[in-house]
Protein backbone atom coordinates (compact mmCIF):
# COMPACT_ATOMS: atom_id res chain seq x y z
CA UNK A 1 0.00 0.00 0.00
CA UNK A 2 1.53 3.59 -0.75
CA UNK A 3 -0.31 6.04 1.09
CA UNK A 4 -1.95 8.64 -0.97
CA UNK A 5 -1.70 7.03 -4.75
CA UNK A 6 -4.38 8.23 -6.53
CA UNK A 7 -4.78 4.49 -8.11
CA UNK A 8 -5.35 2.32 -4.96
CA UNK A 9 -4.19 -0.70 -4.32
CA UNK A 10 -6.16 -3.62 -6.54
CA UNK A 11 -8.71 -5.75 -4.88
CA UNK A 12 -7.31 -9.68 -4.28
CA UNK A 13 -7.59 -11.22 -7.37
CA UNK A 14 -7.02 -8.77 -9.86
CA UNK A 15 -4.42 -9.36 -11.70
CA UNK A 16 -4.45 -13.13 -11.81
CA UNK A 17 -5.52 -13.08 -15.75
CA UNK A 18 -3.48 -12.63 -18.44
CA UNK A 19 -2.11 -9.43 -17.92
CA UNK A 20 1.39 -8.77 -17.55
CA UNK A 21 2.49 -7.00 -14.12
CA UNK A 22 2.36 -3.30 -13.89
CA UNK A 23 5.27 -1.85 -14.26
CA UNK A 24 6.10 0.23 -10.48
CA UNK A 25 7.51 3.46 -11.12
CA UNK A 26 9.65 5.93 -8.57
CA UNK A 27 7.68 9.46 -8.29
CA UNK A 28 10.21 12.34 -7.24
CA UNK A 29 8.38 15.58 -5.71
CA UNK A 30 8.11 18.43 -8.41
CA UNK A 31 6.76 21.18 -6.52
CA UNK A 32 3.40 21.08 -6.93
CA UNK A 33 2.14 22.38 -4.15
CA UNK A 34 -1.74 22.73 -4.34
CA UNK A 35 -1.98 19.12 -2.30
CA UNK A 36 -0.46 18.76 0.89
CA UNK A 37 3.34 17.73 0.91
CA UNK A 38 2.78 13.86 1.29
CA UNK A 39 1.25 13.82 -2.29
CA UNK A 40 2.94 15.79 -3.54
CA UNK A 41 4.81 13.47 -5.78
CA UNK A 42 1.87 12.25 -6.92
CA UNK A 43 0.61 15.35 -8.96
CA UNK A 44 3.05 17.48 -11.45
CA UNK A 45 1.98 20.61 -13.89
CA UNK A 46 1.54 19.82 -17.31
CA UNK A 47 3.44 21.59 -19.30
CA UNK A 48 0.81 21.97 -22.54
CA UNK A 49 1.23 20.14 -25.61
CA UNK A 50 4.67 18.30 -26.10
CA UNK A 51 4.80 17.45 -22.48
CA UNK A 52 4.87 13.79 -22.54
CA UNK A 53 2.83 11.43 -20.13
CA UNK A 54 4.42 8.59 -18.66
CA UNK A 55 2.62 5.27 -18.95
CA UNK A 56 1.78 6.10 -15.40
CA UNK A 57 0.27 9.44 -15.34
CA UNK A 58 -2.89 10.98 -16.50
CA UNK A 59 -3.69 14.23 -17.59
CA UNK A 60 -6.71 15.66 -15.15
CA UNK A 61 -9.58 16.98 -17.99
CA UNK A 62 -10.87 19.19 -15.58
CA UNK A 63 -7.94 21.16 -13.59
CA UNK A 64 -4.99 20.33 -16.48
CA UNK A 65 -2.78 18.41 -13.61
CA UNK A 66 -0.72 15.58 -14.01
CA UNK A 67 -2.23 13.19 -11.45
CA UNK A 68 0.74 10.55 -11.08
CA UNK A 69 0.91 6.69 -9.99
CA UNK A 70 3.19 4.12 -8.60
CA UNK A 71 1.89 1.93 -10.80
CA UNK A 72 1.42 1.68 -14.81
CA UNK A 73 -2.15 2.90 -15.46
CA UNK A 74 -4.22 0.96 -18.18
CA UNK A 75 -7.95 1.23 -19.34
CA UNK A 76 -10.39 0.60 -17.03
CA UNK A 77 -8.57 2.28 -13.96
CA UNK A 78 -10.40 4.92 -11.47
CA UNK A 79 -8.06 7.52 -10.44
CA UNK A 80 -8.78 10.25 -7.83
CA UNK A 81 -7.62 13.79 -8.44
CA UNK A 82 -6.79 15.59 -5.14
CA UNK A 83 -6.09 18.89 -6.95
CA UNK A 84 -9.77 19.41 -8.03
CA UNK A 85 -10.82 16.67 -5.94
CA UNK A 86 -12.63 14.34 -9.26
CA UNK A 87 -12.94 11.18 -9.63
CA UNK A 88 -11.35 9.92 -13.09
CA UNK A 89 -11.81 6.66 -15.41
CA UNK A 90 -8.63 5.77 -17.29
CA UNK A 91 -9.62 5.50 -21.11
CA UNK A 92 -7.82 4.61 -24.27
CA UNK A 93 -8.37 7.20 -26.85
CA UNK A 94 -8.72 6.93 -30.61
CA UNK A 95 -5.50 7.92 -31.03
CA UNK A 96 -4.25 4.62 -29.14
CA UNK A 97 -3.17 7.01 -25.38
CA UNK A 98 -4.62 6.70 -22.24
CA UNK A 99 -7.00 9.36 -21.56
CA UNK A 100 -8.48 10.13 -18.30
CA UNK A 101 -12.61 11.45 -18.21
CA UNK A 102 -14.57 12.48 -15.31
CA UNK A 103 -16.72 9.82 -13.38
CA UNK A 104 -19.81 11.77 -12.66
ZN1 LIG B 1 -8.00 17.67 -11.33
Amino acid sequence: MTPGDPLPEPEAGEGTGREAPRRRFVLDDQGFDEVPKKYRRFYRRWRGEGDPLGPNEALCPVCKIVVRSTRELRPGDRIYCMACMTRLVITRSAAGHLEARVVY
